[in-house]
């Protein structure tokens, strides 16, 4: 299994998570031009996409689909509030093919068994995923407000967590650019996870199996790469085992290996 991350920030979130011939992209939050030209980088021919998952709603997790859905021609799997979102934005995603699937079930795409679990975030029914390949199982974690019982449940055991690190909290509060009730939203129960709250979440659901923990959706004024990854891996003293490394904000993460 190998997970690659197109983007993860606020200018757009999308990754390719592939498989025994199966591929899916999660998110479709950068523009179609720069999916594209990514996947040609990484070597991935849009044809073999079987699938869009979504997160939620928001503009930096589907902006690109509308245009992305005409080179790619594949069905759209959310859940039907977000799906509702998604079409309400643009007259052009109400044309995808849609696949529905409720909050908390789990559902077979192609070689991939997916569960979708609820996640405290300002959407209008955010999920976070695990996903199972041949025994191997990683976690997708982005935009939520805080770690609890059912999301530290849900990716507890995993090979490969994929992690929101969106700030560090004194650069946040030391931050002139954004406005006060901004970062109120950030820091709120259902907002975005600090690089504390991610390592928290590392340790929590640590099993012998983690291997790899990829920090995303880190912030660029409010955390930097070097901060998110030893906040994690302080937390995980002594775990060598496991890799930590994060997402550029606007760039490419080519490729995390899990298994053989
Ligand atoms: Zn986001
Ligand atoms: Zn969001």
């Amino acid at each position: 299994m190998e997970l690659i991350v197109l983007g993860s920030g606020s200018n757009g979130n999308t990754a390719v998570l592939r498989s025994n011939g199966t591929a899916i992209l999660i998110d479709a939050g950068l523009s179609a031009k720069k999916t594209l030209q990514r996947l040609e980088v990484v070597g991935l021919d849009p044809a073999e996409i079987n699938a869009v998952l979504l997160t939620h709603e928001h503009g930096d997790h589907t902006g690109g689909l509308a245009v992305l859905l005409r080179t790619l021609r594949c069905p759209v799997y959310a859940t039907r509030l977000t799906a509702e979102e998604v079409r309400g934005q643009d007259k052009r995603n109400a044309a995808a093919e849609w696949r529905l699937f409720a909050t908390g079930s789990t559902f077979c795409l192609e070689s991939f068994k997916i569960t979708a679990f609820s996640v405290p975030h300002d959407a209008s029914d955010p999920v976070g995923f695990t996903i199972r390949c041949n025994s191997l199982a990683l976690g997708i974690l982005t935009d939520l407000g805080h770690i609890n019982h059912s999301v530290v449940h849900h990716v507890t055991g995993v090979d490969c967590l994929f992690v929101e690190a969106n700030h560090d909290e004194q650069m946040l509060q030391a931050d002139t650019k954004r406005p006060f009730a901004i970062k109120q939203r950030i820091m709120s129960p259902h907002g975005h996870l600090s690089n504390r709250a991610a390592a928290d979440l590392a340790v929590r659901a640590r099993t012998p199996a983690l291997r790899h923990v990829v920090l995303g959706h880190l912030s660029r004024d409010c955390n930097s790469a070097e901060l998110a990854v030893n906040t994690v891996r302080a937390a995980l003293h002594g775990h060598h085992a496991v890799q930590v490394c994060s997402a550029p904000p606007d760039g490419l993460l080519p490729s995390v290996r899990l298994g053989p």
